[in-house]
């Protein structure tokens, strides 16, 4: 079981002019198994909404709440809320040169775990997930992120994914900078994580061609920190034809 539910989150962050407000009270639930994909322009606030989340101490929280399966994720720590089955792909952005993809796969696993995985069967595993996302086995042995192209942080990202195998992912721009062949590969990673029973994802784009092959169960649109819009997955097809301009137009006359 899975529930994510996110009660008028609000949060800043500290600028030279003191605290600045980018989130102003969302509320969503993804519901048990649920996809939902959060939609909006650049600078709406879709990743401060994933940083938050994922327990960045960039941002300060000032109010509202985060429950996973009930659990106030806020008062979690990072390593708390990945075992709490919380995936955010973010909470590794950095290169992290010497340490190889396996070995930083493994020691993921393990600390989520509290036990090494069995070597043998841990080895079949990760092989299976580089090639179920097209990427050779060599690519194992290279340092993470280093020198990656786009597409290969994102398949990386999906390889962990399937592999920690969390309750609830959280994906901010997965599809950005990857061809049609590699947002086809990323998508039946995506959709072969949430075939299993119980897993929710909350997918925030920019574009709606991914949603062409995750079909979300719920589209909220976000503008200027807050939902704006919500609906089922003929939003996005709106949204593609028309574009966000009605909806900033409206947040703006409203607040
Ligand atoms: P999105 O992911 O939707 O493009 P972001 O969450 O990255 O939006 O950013 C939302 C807003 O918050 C933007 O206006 C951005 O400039 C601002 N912002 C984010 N982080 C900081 C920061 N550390 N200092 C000042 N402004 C920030
Ligand atoms: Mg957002
Ligand atoms: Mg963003």
């Amino acid at each position: 079981m899975s529930t994510l539910e996110i009660k008028d989150l609000q949060v800043s962050v500290a600028t030279d002019d003191g605290p600045k407000e980018i989130l102003k009270g969302v509320t969503l639930t993804i519901g048990d198994g649920e996809t939902h994909a959060i939609m909006g322009p650049n600078g709406s606030g879709k990743s401060t909404l994933a940083y938050s989340i994922a327990g960045h101490p960039k941002y300060d929280i000032t109010g509202g709440e985060v429950l996973l399966d009930g659990e106030d994720v806020l008062a979690m720590s990072v390593d708390e809320r990945a075992r709490a089955g919380m995936f955010l792909a973010m909470q590794y952005p950095v290169e992290v040169p010497g340490v190889s993809v396996s070995n930083f796969l493994r020691t993921a696993k393990t600390a989520l775990d509290g036990e090494a995985p069995k070597l043998r069967t841990w080895v079949k595993d990760v092989n299976a997930a580089l090639e179920q996302l097209n990427l050779d086995p060599t690519f194992g042995t290279r340092s993470v992120n280093e020198g990656f192209s786009g597409g290969e942080k994102k398949r990386h990202e999906i390889a962990q994914l399937e592999l920690l195998n969390p309750k609830v992912a959280i994906l901010d721009e997965t599809d950005s900078g990857l061809d049609i062949d590699a947002l086809k590969i990323v998508s039946e990673g995506v959709n072969r994580f949430r075939a299993q029973p119980g897993k929710g994802v909350l997918l925030i784009t920019h574009y709606t061609r991914i949603l062409r092959y995750i079909q979300p169960d719920q589209v909220h649109v976000f503008v200027d920190g807050r939902i704006a819009e919500q609906g089922g997955p003929e939003l996005a097809e709106q949204l593609e034809a028309e574009g966000y301009d009605k909806y900033i137009k409206a947040s703006a006359a409203a607040h």
